[in-house]
């Protein structure tokens, strides 16, 4: 096997070739020009830092190779209680540069700050998506799904073998995410009660019910509920973060083990502004160095031999999406920027519970309902700790999952450089999402008896602020925080994830999943197929 190490011999007149693709990989109107930055040859790099970037990155640097990996965000060591925000009084950890929340009933002000959780808003459809060494391993509620066979099939065709995946892949990815189901004598415990009836439910309604492997260190929330603990996930704290230390985001496995090699070197607050074709066919890497506040303080130009994008489904489609309009990777093909899908996510609550409970008793998500036969589509809901439905007795709150379409898209302006997400709204595919959620909330109503209904969580989808104009549905499924697809295998690349016409070019995360990814939340199908994905490539590419 070839190492391909930083080779220092040809490098200064390989250098002196890079300036054409420096140019273009820059941002229109803050042009750089080749001879006013130093460009940094690197062999192999990865763009950003979650499911698909750790799975690239540790199985890279475990055959010996050096990766350089750049991240916007910054590191979040849990040390002291206090490292996230919290979720009664957020600060400017909370989000990714802005000036106040978008979660909850109130906004609040908050300091513009590299904080975890990034709202970006589309024509139709919003993503929230984690920011951070970790990606969305750090805002995410750890759950650990294995599709079953005909949803996979369903959403990946004949591309991915299911087989192969659930016999040597997700085996793969679980042994390093730890992923467990709560241990039965939590669920008695007061703090879970309302997981406990979220269980009863599903069983009274005769659907498939069962506890869920969710990536957390469940001795860690006993000492939450020993009180030895800050109380964290039985707080309902997830979406900025655990101040526990429950969570095992991918910074304690994944990432924690490629560094201890030695042979990873992480820039944090590096955030990619452009990709260009270079010379020789390497890969021009422009990147802003960013302060704190999100303020440029830095630009750096990378000239990349084999290059890793791993922004995430959101991050990644509009990288490559940008860069098909700017001309800078111009022979990326016709499905870059397509095929997006929510995952067919919904957020709806199930209210007038007889028994007491209160929707934060959920910490993070233990417990699924699936119902695959539903008539209109399968789904499957997880009831999840509602930290802003806190107090509202008989409620419990889930989020679930269909086979949504991959009809959004991306858009390119080159007036403005921006790229801009579309979701069709009025697409009978689009609209089946909120019938089949309809179908299965009115079902388990049905089922408890008499007073329940099923609502939305605050009128709308799920506490955020950002509304789509004529949204009147009670079951909000115009936010994904499941965004998947925008560079789907098998079309925008082969099938282990190159991109068609750039040898050298990888897309290791979510958006290479189509749409959905199988009536499951897709972290671990993503990091799944990162694992298949790169054994693939280090064997065809690196030998
Ligand atoms: C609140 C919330 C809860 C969730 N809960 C679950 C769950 O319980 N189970 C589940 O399966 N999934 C869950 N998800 C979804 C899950 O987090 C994502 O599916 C998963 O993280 C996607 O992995 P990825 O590798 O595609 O990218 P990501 O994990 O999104 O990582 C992308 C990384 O790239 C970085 N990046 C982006 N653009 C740039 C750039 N230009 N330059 C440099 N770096 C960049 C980002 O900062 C980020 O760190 C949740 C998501 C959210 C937001």
């Amino acid at each position: 096997m070839t190492n391909v190490k930083t080779q220092q011999s040809g490098r200064r007149e390989f250098l002196k070739t890079a300036g054409a693709g420096l140019a273009a990989a820059a941002t229109p109107g803050v042009m750089v020009h080749a001879a006013s930055l130093a460009s940094e040859p690197v062999d192999v790099m990865v763009v950003g830092s979650g499911f698909g970037g750790a799975v690239t990155a540790l199985r890279l640097v475990q055959q010996g190779l050096r990766v350089l990996m750049l991240e916007r965000g910054r590191r979040w060591p849990v040390k002291d209680h206090y490292t996230f925000s919290n979720m009664s009084n957020p600060d400017g950890r909370a989000c990714w540069l802005r000036d106040s929340t978008f979660l909850g009933s109130t906004p609040y002000s908050i300091d513009r700050y590299i904080g975890v959780l990034e709202l970006i808003p589309g024509n139709g459809m919003s993503i929230i998506a984690g920011a951070g060494l970790g990606g969305g391993s750090l805002v995410y509620n750890g759950v650990t799904y294995l599709p079953h066979a005909a949803m996979f099939r369903k959403a990946f065709g004949t591309q991915v073998d299911y087989e192969e995946m659930r016999q040597v892949y997700y085996p793969r990815a679980k042994a390093m995410l730890q992923a467990a189901p709560i241990p039965a004598w939590m669920l008695e415990r007061p703090e879970y009660a309302a997981a406990k009836e979220w269980a009863k439910l599903g069983l009274r309604a005769g659907l498939p019910t069962r506890l869920v492997d969710c990536a957390l260190d469940w001795n860690v929330v006993a000492d939450e509920l020993r009180g030895t603990n800050v109380p964290s996930v039985i707080a309902g704290e997830f979406w900025y973060g655990n101040n526990s230390g429950a969570k095992r985001s991918l910074d304690k496995n994944y990432l924690l083990q490629a560094e201890r090699t030695g042979r990873l070197e992480i820039l944090t607050q590096h955030q990619v502004s452009g990709v260009a074709e270079g010379p020789e066919g390497r890969y021009v890497v422009s990147a802003e160095q960013i302060d704190s506040n999100g303020s440029v303080i830095g630009r750096r130009q990378f000239v990349v031999k084999k290059l890793f994008m791993s922004g995430g489904s959101a991050g990644t489609s509009m990288m490559m999406t940008r860069a098909k309009g700017r001309g800078s990777l111009p022979r990326l093909n016709e499905h870059v920027g397509r095929h997006w899908g929510s995952n067919g996510d919904f957020f709806s609550a199930i209210s007038g519970l007889h028994r007491y409970v209160d929707p934060v008793q959920c910490g993070t998500a233990p417990v699924a309902i699936e119902h695959l036969d539903n008539p209109v589509a399968p789904t499957m809901l997880v009831c999840f700790a509602d930290y802003f439905s806190k107090g509202q007795a008989g409620k419990v709150s889930s989020i679930g999952m269909t086979l949504g379409p991959p009809k959004g898209y991306f858009s390119y302006d080159p007036a403005t450089d921006k790229v801009s997400l579309n979701w069709p709204t009025s697409d009978p595919d689009v609209a089946r999402i909120t019938t089949a959620a309809e179908y299965t909330y009115e079902y388990l109503a049905k089922a408890y008896g008499s007073g329940v209904r099923f609502e939305a969580a605050r009128a709308g989808s799920l506490h955020i602020h950002h509304r789509h104009p004529g949204q009147t549905n009670p079951v909000g499924a115009s936010t994904s925080s499941h965004p998947v697809g925008g560079m789907v295998l098998g079309l925008a690349t082969d099938n282990i994830g190159t991109v068609r016409n750039y040898p050298g070019l990888y897309v290791v995360d979510g958006s290479l999943v189509p749409g959905n990814a199988g009536c499951t939340n897709p972290s671990f199908t993503i990091a799944a197929l990162a694992e298949r994905n790169i054994e693939r490539i280090i064997r065809r590419d690196f030998a």
